[in-house]
């Protein structure tokens, strides 16, 4: 059992080590930013990985290109890829990696054989992720604004040893802000409109589509 399972490792190390014998090291770094979506078998987004991991995934056969362009209809495993790549040269340079025999296409959107699970993101710290959470309404005067005219306030100033957590920062708006100053809410007679709290994890997809890097071609497997 044991020794199957190391067979098995053996056999997907070698595939992956495929990759690197295929696909020379300059081009693989050439296209060091490329990012590939990567859906579970029921067609929803789970990852996004870069251009090494996405030919790994193909040549272990743990998952299939879907071409975005023909609207995913078609799906193609990595013998079926280069093919298609030898037959269909790719139009743009973006679009092909160099390999010692021909340019291989870049798939924009891989499909994973067997995994079906949907994991969850966590949600980041960040000063939108703040606003969004509050629906960008100060947590004082339960005033609605946009994002220039609201700030993050301490409910425990810093002074006082609060920290940036998700239970201690609240969207105020800049008003509230500076009449509460460096006073916990009791002390500035304020109160917060409800318990600040960690927003829940969501599923990859709605988080993925906000990345700045989102590729046009993804757009179509990011409704989830
Ligand atoms: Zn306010």
């Amino acid at each position: 059992m044991q020794g199957a399972a190391l067979q098995s490792q053996a056999t997907a190390a070698e595939k992956a080590a495929a990759v690197d014998g295929l696909f020379p090291k300059s081009a693989l770094d050439n296209h060091a930013s490329r990012r590939i979506l990567v859906l579970n078998r029921n067609w929803q987004a789970v990852n996004i990985v870069g251009i090494r991991h996405a030919f790994a995934l193909l040549f272990r056969e743990d998952a299939q290109v879907i071409d975005a362009s023909e609207n995913g209809q078609n799906t193609y495993d990595i013998e079926e890829w280069l093919t298609y790549s030898l037959e269909n040269p790719p139009a743009k340079a973006c679009d092909a990696l160099l390999t010692t025999r021909f340019p291989v296409r870049i798939p924009d959107v891989l499909i994973l054989n067997d995994y079906d699970r949907l994991p969850m993101k966590e949600a980041r710290l960040s000063r939108e992720s703040i606003f969004e959470r509050d629906e960008y309404t100060c947590q004082y005067c339960g005033g609605k604004h946009s994002a220039d005219e609201l700030n993050i306030d301490h409910v425990i100033p810093r002074e006082r040893g609060g920290r940036n957590t998700w239970e201690n920062l609240v969207t105020s708006c800049i008003r509230c802000n500076e009449r509460k100053a460096n006073r916990l809410p009791h002390e500035a007679g304020m109160r917060l409109q409800r318990r600040p709290r960690k927003p829940p994890a969501r599923p990859f997809a709605a988080s993925a589509i906000s990345e700045h890097w989102a590729n046009p071609e993804w757009r179509m497997f990011l409704h989830a």
